[in-house]
């Protein structure tokens, strides 16, 4: 029987990370393998901004991180920043455009950043095979032995970069935690986030305005997000609300400021100016027609402002600016942008992203408990993550020729 093959490092996952990460090693010298059980490489990238890519945001910063340890991000965030992923991305000839809030996406296609990917991997001589599940993992004699479909290899550096477990159906799994749990590692409890939240019976009359959106504030946990919050057929949606979701807790209520910016005492001065002028018809002057009417309905406000007191309308402006949802739940995984929680950062090397009591066990990207605000702070944990390791990553002498 053959023996096993030797790499300088085994990648499990081609997404964002373990593409990146393997390229990395692969340009340094190493013999790496990169492994996926799906078809294709980056599915999560293809479908990514809308079929564009949000690939990195300028205004990276480890405060716009949830994790367990808000300090973790911090060093490979750093040393792999938002410009250096976009040196990359020019390098390559891709157009790109700077949309709204840092978050930079590509002219035309996210096909173009699986595509550089795969010629970094190719330049690094990295051997990349798809289509078949990892079947076991083995540690000893300071080496892993991985098992997948009829073949056994061997190397000194397993990387675990197969993603968390939002939306399954495109293969994602929650594989990186049985792995990391096999090697004695803890995991911070994975949760949906960026994902639209649902709206409990009673508050039918606002599922009722499914398609409207609107600008907001939307408010909890301690974060704030100045954008647009979209009803849907089952809850809430919209950017806001997604960036919302990350710190929402089961219980939790999420506040939302209709009309962000107006000063205070706006109403009555509108009541002074146009006494004649419904409270809806003044709501509707900055919100869409079926929102002003479904909160006045709400609010029980009905009749021309000249007629409600200044009393009432100061408390409609308080009502507007902390308009209080209570979701009952979220639409968990299967429409979650990504996976909060994860492997515990307490196990792992914040430089090198490798365990630190499991030599040769790195975990990268969306696997590891760091979680980024919407708007490309997730590929850039990604990339960084996976730079830190790839840069990490020693080789036998014997295996670099
Ligand atoms: C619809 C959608 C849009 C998004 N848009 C953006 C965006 O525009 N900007 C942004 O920053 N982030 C975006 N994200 C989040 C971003 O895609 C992820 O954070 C990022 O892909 C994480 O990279 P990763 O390499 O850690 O994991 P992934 O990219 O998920 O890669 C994990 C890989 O591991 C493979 N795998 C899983 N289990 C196994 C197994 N058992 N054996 C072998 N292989 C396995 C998977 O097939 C996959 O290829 C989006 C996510 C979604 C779902």
């Amino acid at each position: 029987m053959t023996p096993p093959a030797e790499y300088d490092a085994v990648i499990l996952g081609a997404g964002a990370a373990g593409l990146f990460c393997a390229a990395t090693v692969g340009q340094r010298g190493g013999r790496v393998l990169l492994l996926d059980h799906a078809g294709e490489p980056g599915k999560k990238i293809l479908i990514s901004g809308g079929g564009r890519c949000n690939f990195t945001n300028v205004h990276t910063a480890p405060d716009r991180y949830l994790s367990a340890n808000p300090h973790f991000a911090k060093s490979a965030l750093s040393r792999y920043t938002p410009t250096d992923f976009l040196a990359l991305v020019e390098s390559h000839g891709i157009a790109w455009h700077e949309k709204t809030l840092g978050q930079l996406f590509c002219n035309d296609s996210a096909r173009q950043i699986v595509a550089m990917l795969l010629e970094e991997c190719a330049k690094g001589g990295v051997e990349l095979h798809c289509g078949e599940a990892v079947r076991a993992v083995e540690h000893a004699d300071g080496r892993y032995r991985v098992a997948f479909g009829e073949r056994m290899v061997r190397t000194p550096a397993l990387v675990v970069a197969t993603g968390g477990p939002s939306i399954p159906k495109m293969g994602a799994t929650g594989f990186a935690y049985d792995l990391a749990r096999q090697f004695g590692l803890k995991v911070v409890q994975p949760r949906p986030a960026l994902v639209p939240l649902t709206l409990p019976g009673e508050e039918a009359l606002f599922r009722e305005l499914a398609g409207v959106s609107t600008e907001v504030i939307a408010r909890c946990g301690g974060a704030a997000f100045r954008e647009a919050a979209l009803f849907t057929h089952r809850g809430l949606s919209g950017p806001a609300i997604l960036q919302a979701s990350s710190y929402w807790r089961r219980g939790q209520t999420v506040t939302t400021q209709f009309l962000p910016g107006r000063e205070e005492g706006w109403l009555r001065g509108a009541k002074r100016e146009r006494p004649r002028s419904t409270l809806r018809k003044v709501l509707a002057e900055g919100l869409p027609d079926r929102l002003a009417e479904a909160l006045c309905e709400r609010l029980g406000l009905s009749g021309d402002l000249g007629n409600l007191a200044d009393k009432a309308l100061e408390k409609v402006e308080q009502k507007l600016a902390r308009w209080p949802f209570v979701p009952d739940g979220s639409e968990g995984f299967a429409k979650a942008e990504v996976t909060a929680g994860g492997i515990d950062t307490g196990g792992l090397s914040s430089k090198t992203m490798e365990a630190r009591n499991v030599p040769g066990l790195y975990l990268i990207g969306e696997a590891v408990d760091v979680t980024g605000w919407l708007g490309g702070y997730n590929f850039q944990w990604a990339w960084a993550s996976a730079r830190a390791a790839g840069l990490a990553i020693p080789f036998k002498p014997s295996l670099q020729d």
